[in-house]
């Protein structure tokens, strides 16, 4: 049993689990990385400790600074914590069309909170835009810039990857998840393609989101739409830039629920963009074929969105068939 030295080394380190169902349905192996067993509980609290501390080795944050950030949630709760455990005040831009748990837990961590209207990115008022603004406006205070700032996605090659390659002792036949900023997929990727050439790295989109036609067919084009949350991009952020992905799959919100309602009857609670993930890995594991060993990463905790995936109303009201064991 190890002793950690301190709280922010609590971050990453992650388990790596075979998950029985997606196995099952593929003739693959398939693994889930339990990212929510991190701090803040998701992936995001890895780029939020690489995100601070190049800004400090770059002398860019100074004792007393303040941290700035457009995010869906996940990453200003990383932030907020990585900002606590450091004495940096942190002010967090939301769309306020996240799920409550993440703003009432942003408060509770003491982030300053600023929510602003959903707006498509070439609009002024988007979170990230909105982010950057206050971050200039704000003195000694750093825009952690999630979406292009690449300290992002070196936390999932010196981290993620590694781990991954050591988990799986180096035999992995493919590598599958989502994008938000596209840290986690690009970074694990180029980590483990560092190990070998012959791991397939597979992008897994949901609709609403433009790579999958980008790397299918060369364009950037959004079709259909999606309710998960922290996934979904429409750009080639700097972070996506040289994502070695060698195929792509997309998948639907009803398909992601299927998996997150298997993934319950194994005694994991997860959010939809782990849901997501799981349809791509069993995708994955049946194209690399029977005995293939496919990870995917495990976003973050369900019990972040109560009020929304795990709400029977609130699926309803989106079109959504709510899970068996949801009661008025
Ligand atoms: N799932 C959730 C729930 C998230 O919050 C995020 C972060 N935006 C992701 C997946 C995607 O991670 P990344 O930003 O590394 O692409």
């Amino acid at each position: 049993m190890t002793v950690h030295p301190n709280t922010l080394s609590l971050i990453g380190n992650t388990p790596l689990v075979r998950l029985a169902g997606p196995s099952e349905a593929s003739g693959a192996e398939i693994f889930g990385k339990c990212e929510f067993m991190n701090p803040g509980a998701s992936v995001k609290d890895r780029a939020a400790l690489f995100i601070v501390e190049d800004a400090e080795e770059k002398g860019l944050l100074r004792p007393g600074g303040t941290i700035v950030e457009g995010t869906a949630g996940n990453t200003g709760i990383g932030l907020a914590l990585v900002g606590n455990a450091k004495g940096y005040r942190t002010i967090i831009v939301m769309p306020e069309t996240q799920s409550r748990e993440k703003m009432d837990t942003l408060r509770a961590l003491g982030a300053e909170l600023v929510l602003v209207p959903a707006a498509p990115y070439s609009n002024p008022g988007h979170f990230v835009h909105t982010s950057r603004r206050l971050a200039e406006e704000t003195p000694n205070a750093i825009w952690a810039n999630q979406f292009d700032n690449i300290a992002n996605r070196k936390a999932h090659i010196v981290g993620t990857a590694e781990e991954i390659w050591a988990q799986m002792d180096g035999r992995i036949d493919g590598f599958t998840c989502a994008a938000g900023t596209g840290g986690t997929l690009a970074g694990v990727g180029l980590g483990l393609k560092q190990k070998s050439e012959a791991v397939t790295i597979a992008l897994t989109d949901p609709y609403g989101a433009a790579l999958y036609n980008y790397y299918a067919h060369g364009e950037l084009k959004a079709e259909g739409s999606s309710v998960a949350e922290g996934i979904g991009q429409g750009r080639i952020t700097a972070n996506l830039e040289g994502a070695p992905v060698d195929t792509q799959f997309r998948m639907s919100d009803e398909e992601g629920m299927f998996w997150v309602e298997k993934l319950m009857g194994e005694g994991l609670c997860v959010g939809l963009s782990t849901g997501i993930n799981v349809a791509g890995a069993v995708a994955l594991g049946r194209q690399l074929g029977p005995g293939s060993r496919v990870v995917t990463i495990l976003c973050d905790t369900g019990l972040r969105y109560l009020s929304t995936l795990y709400n029977r109303d609130w699926l309803v009201s989106k079109g959504l068939t709510p899970f068996p064991w949801l009661t008025d």
